[in-house]
C-alpha cells in the first residue's frame, strides 16, 4: 500500500468483480443499442477504461471537463472547460459515466445539458455514491459501491493531481490532507482560487 494512503476501501479484485457486474447490468439494459458514452475526465478515466471493455454494444465516446472553484476537498462553483457539441449528442442514447456522485451537481448539470442538446434518452453510471452529501435530487442508474461522506482516492480519483495511478481505493493518512494540495501546509486554496478538480 502507498505510504500516504491510511487505509482501502476497495481493493483491486473488488472494484474488478463490481466494474464487471456493472457491465453486465448495463449490457442487459442497452442490448444492441448504439451508445454514446459521455465520461467526465479527468477522475472517470480508469474506470471507463475497465467500464467499455465489458460493453460488448458499438458505442462511441465523448469527453466532458468539470472544473470548479473549490477549498481543496470540497466541491464549489462549476463550470465546464469541454463539452461535447450538440450535434454529437442529439438523438443519441447517452450513458454518463463519471467516478463518483458527491453533492450531485456536476452530474445534474451534465444530464441538463445533454437533454437540452436533444438526446434521445440520458443514463448515468458512476463508480461510488456518497449520498450523505447529496446537495441536489440527483441519482445515478448504475452504481459500483456506496460509500460514507469520505474523501477517497485511487483507481482515477485524485487529491492535488495525485493517486490517481492506484490500482485500489482509499483514504488519505489525516497529515497528507491537512498538508493541503501543496504539501507544505497551506491548508487549502483561498476561496475563489480556481484548483483542478475533475
Ligand atoms: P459533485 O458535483 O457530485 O459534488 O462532485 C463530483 C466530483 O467531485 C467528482 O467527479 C470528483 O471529481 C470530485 N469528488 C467528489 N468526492 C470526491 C472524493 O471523495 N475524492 C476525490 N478524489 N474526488 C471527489
Ligand atoms: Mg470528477
Amino acid at each position: 500500500m502507498h505510504q500516504d494512503i491510511e487505509r482501502t476501501l476497495f481493493s483491486e479484485a473488488e472494484i474488478a468483480h463490481a466494474v464487471s457486474g456493472l457491465g453486465d447490468r448495463i449490457d442487459a439494459h442497452f442490448g444492441a443499442t448504439q451508445l454514446c458514452v459521455l465520461a467526465v475526465l479527468k477522475g472517470s478515466c480508469v474506470f471507463l477504461a475497465d467500464l467499455i471493455r465489458r460493453l460488448p454494444q458499438s458505442l462511441e465516446l465523448q469527453f466532458a471537463q468539470a472544473s470548479s472553484y473549490r477549498d481543496g476537498t470540497h466541491s464549489g462553483e462549476l463550470e465546464f472547460s469541454f463539452f461535447p457539441s450538440e450535434a454529437d449528442l442529439v438523438g443519441r442514447d447517452i450513458l454518463i459515466v463519471d467516478d463518483i456522485l458527491d453533492t450531485g451537481r456536476t452530474m445534474a448539470r451534465i444530464v441538463a445539458r445533454c437533454e437540452d442538446a436533444g438526446a434521445s434518452s440520458v443514463r448515468t453510471c458512476v463508480l461510488l455514491d456518497k449520498p450523505a452529501r447529496r446537495q441536489v435530487e440527483m441519482d445515478a442508474d448504475w452504481k459500483a459501491f456506496k460509500i460514507e461522506d469520505l474523501f477517497v482516492v485511487g483507481y482515477g480519483l485524485d487529491f492535488a493531481g495525485r493517486y490517481r495511478n492506484l490500482p485500489y481505493i482509499g483514504c488519505l493518512r489525516a497529515e497528507i490532507v491537512a498538508a493541503g494540495p501543496d504539501g507544505h501546509g497551506t491548508p487549502h486554496a483561498s476561496p475563489g482560487e480556481e484548483t483542478a478538480h475533475a
